[in-house]
This record gives structure tokens, sequence and C-alpha cells, in this order.
């Protein structure tokens, strides 16, 4: 494991990952089979990628849904915590979708930040919620978002911030390790299995087990895998069909048939119940205890 041959490669490709330095954990994979940055704590320099940001005069966008019960479960520490980590001393434009734009809580904001508020009508099934990000992102993308942002980032609500989430992360595409599934040999991984569905995943196809509560990219990529993903999810539901993780089934397909440029390692988006673990150095996204019974009906 260990160097990643590319690593330079990458460096001058997107120029955000500072002075990459996958030596420094050889316990771990930092570099992919196609060469792309596995981005672990250690391996670059928070402060140069954070001036290469900055001399860019990049506007980052984080969009989030929060419909139902999840907007004053999660949304305000969400955001509070965004305010304190997410690309801090960046230009960032927070997207929130909801279908209850007055109950979005008031949230100061720092210099350069601002938020917008986007109305959604409310999907009765929580799996339609989650579904219907990926259309909702599409039109989004083609619209005020990406005329305003020049990167994306895409999350979950149920979850906080606990550490820096920086300019390290940005690239053309950015797939998250899942933290459950980092370690697993390939043929466990809970990749959609039915031939007929439009995220199907032969065995012995995938990488990566990637979670759908982070991922990233321009605006352009982004606006092909909201698209791929939309497309087969509506393939699916017109043929009765819906994949094991739902929109999550789809973007592990799309990443299969098109490779993220930068990966980030469960450090980025870690499940506490998992609990401590000697790779994970420094979790910078922390799930929130899955409650789904005060959540979904
Ligand atoms: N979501 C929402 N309301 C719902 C269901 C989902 O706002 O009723 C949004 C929210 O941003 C949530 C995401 O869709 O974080 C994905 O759903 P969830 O987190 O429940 O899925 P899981 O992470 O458990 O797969
Ligand atoms: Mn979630």
């Amino acid at each position: 494991m260990g160097v990643c041959p590319s690593a330079t490669m990458s460096l001058l490709r997107d120029n955000f990952t500072g002075a990459l330095r996958p030596w420094s954990r050889p316990e771990v994979l930092t570099c992919t089979p196609w060469g792309a940055p596995i981005i672990w704590d250690g391996i670059f320099d928070p402060d140069v990628a954070k001036q290469e940001a900055t001399q860019q005069n990049l506007t980052i966008g984080l969009t989030v849904f929060a419909v139902g019960r999840y907007l004053e479960k999660y949304l305000e520490r969400f955001l509070e915590t965004a305010e304190q980590h997410f690309m801090a001393g960046q230009s960032v434009v927070y997207y929130v979708f909801t279908e209850r734009p007055g109950a979005v809580p008031r949230v100061a904001l720092g210099p350069g930040r601002r938020l917008r508020v986007e109305l959604v009508v409310r999907e009765q099934r929580w799996q339609d919620v989650s579904m219907a990000r990926m259309r909702t992102l599409h039109a989004a993308l083609g619209g005020r978002l990406g005329r305003e942002a020049h990167f994306v980032f895409c999350m979950d609500v149920d979850q906080h911030f606990s550490s820096t989430f920086g300019p390290e992360a940005l690239a053309e595409s950015v797939a998250q390790l899942h933290s459950w599934h980092y370690h697993w040999p390939r043929w466990l991984l809970p990749f959609e299995r039915d031939a007929h569905s439009a995220a199907a995943m032969a065995r012995g196809e995938g990488d990566f087990y990637y979670h759908a509560a982070v991922f990233g990219g321009s605006v352009a990529a982004l606006r092909d895998l909201t698209a791929h993903c939309a497309r087969g999810l509506a393939w699916d539901r017109a043929r009765g069909l819906e994949a094991r993780w739902h929109d999550e089934s789809h973007l592990n397909k799309f990443f299969w048939l098109h490779k993220p440029a930068k990966v980030l390692s469960p450090e980025f988006c870690w499940s506490p119940d998992l609990g401590r673990r000697a790779e994970i150095r420094r979790p910078r996204l922390l799930w929130a205890p899955k409650e789904y019974r005060l959540l979904r009906d």
C-alpha cells in the first residue's frame, strides 16, 4: 500500500491537497488502483490546501435536505458546526432544501458565507425523500447553485462536523468511503445485485462501497452524477424496483463507471458506534445516532 504514484499528478490536477505525503500513513490505503488519492489525516497540509483554495477565490456550495422531522432534529447543529469546520475562511453558500422554509433555524454566518433556502415538496416515504434528492440537486445545479458555486458538497443532515473539513477534500469528483464497510472484502459489499436494476453490480464489480451521506465535485461533474442517478432511480421505479440502498446504490454504480478523482477516508464521515480505531485519527463528521423510530413512521 502506501505511496500513490500519481499523487503528485493529482496535486497538479486539482491543486487542493497541499503537498501530499501519502507515505506518512503506511498503515492505510492512500491511493486507488486508478491513481486517485485517498485523503487521510496527515497526508496533506491543511494550511497549504487552504491557501491554494483562497488564491483561486472559490465559492463552495454545501447542500443539505431537511424534510419532516429531520429539520428540528438535525439542521441547527449541522449548520452551526459547519460554520466552525466546513471550508473555514472560504466563500461558502449553503443550500437548505425543505418543505418548511419558515422553520429553518437562524444560524449566525461568518463573513463570505450565505444561506439559501429552497422549497421542496415533501415525499411521504423516507426512502422517497432520500431518492428525490438526486432530481432536485440536478435542477439546482443547473440553476442558481450551479452559477454561484465552483465546487459543491452534497450531504445528509443527520450528522455534525467535529473537526476541519477543508479544501483538501475538493476535487473534480469526490466520493466518501463508508465507515462501516471500508475494511470489508469486496464480495461482501452491499451493492445492488438484482441484474434488473439500473444500479446492478455484478460479482467482482465495485472498487469500494461509498457513502451517499457525502459526495462532491465540480458543478459539471455533479450535473452528470445527479442525472445518472435520477435516471437510474426513475428507470427502476418504472419497473417496480427499488435498489437495496436507494440513491446510494445508484451513486455506487455511477462511481464504478466514472471513477472519483478523490476519495475521502472514513475519517471524513465517521460512525461513533464503531468506537475508536487506531487509523481513525480525527473524525471530521460524526453520524448522529439513528433514531429512526422518532423520525420515520
Ligand atoms: N431526509 C429528510 N427527511 C426524511 C428522510 C430523509 O430530510 O424524512 C434527508 C436527510 O438529509 C437525511 C437524508 O435525506 O440525512 C438521507 O436519509 P437518512 O439519513 O435517514 O438515510 P440513512 O443515512 O439512514 O441511509
Ligand atoms: Mn443519513
